[in-house]
């Protein structure tokens, strides 16, 4: 998986996730991040295949659409507690748009993805 791919996908997780309980329209998701419905729609089943968000099927302004809605998921000590950030010598330089950022690393990517 590139890391395009991987930013694509943490991005469209955390709008659905600050949708909360209400989810978000696949069509109003995919034009907040300017995708197109093919690469939204490939995005929207590798997530749900991971287990991550679920997909409704919905009648909206006549047409058929899906709603995605964040799983929540149970996290114990004992899930985390391989986070590669824990024992990161890069940490207190980790952040969020910087040259060093949870949304590029690798690492934190890769433990992300055998969770699912
Ligand atoms: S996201 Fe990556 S670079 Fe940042 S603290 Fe975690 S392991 Fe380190």
């Amino acid at each position: 998986m590139t890391r395009k791919h991987n930013n694509l996908e943490y991005k469209v997780l955390q709008i659905i996730k600050e949708s909360g309980s209400q989810g978000i329209l696949q069509s109003q998701l995919w034009k907040r991040i300017g995708a197109t419905s093919r690469e939204g729609s490939r995005v929207s089943l590798k997530l749900e295949k991971a287990g991550l968000i679920e997909r409704i099927r919905e009648l909206h302004d006549g047409k058929w659409t899906y709603k995605l809605i964040a799983k929540k998921r149970v996290v114990t000590l004992d899930s985390v507690m391989d986070i590669p950030c824990i024992f990161c010598l890069q940490q207190d330089r980790c952040d969020v748009g910087s040259n060093i950022s949870p949304t590029t690393c690798k690492r934190l990517s890769e433990w992300l993805e055998k969770q699912s």
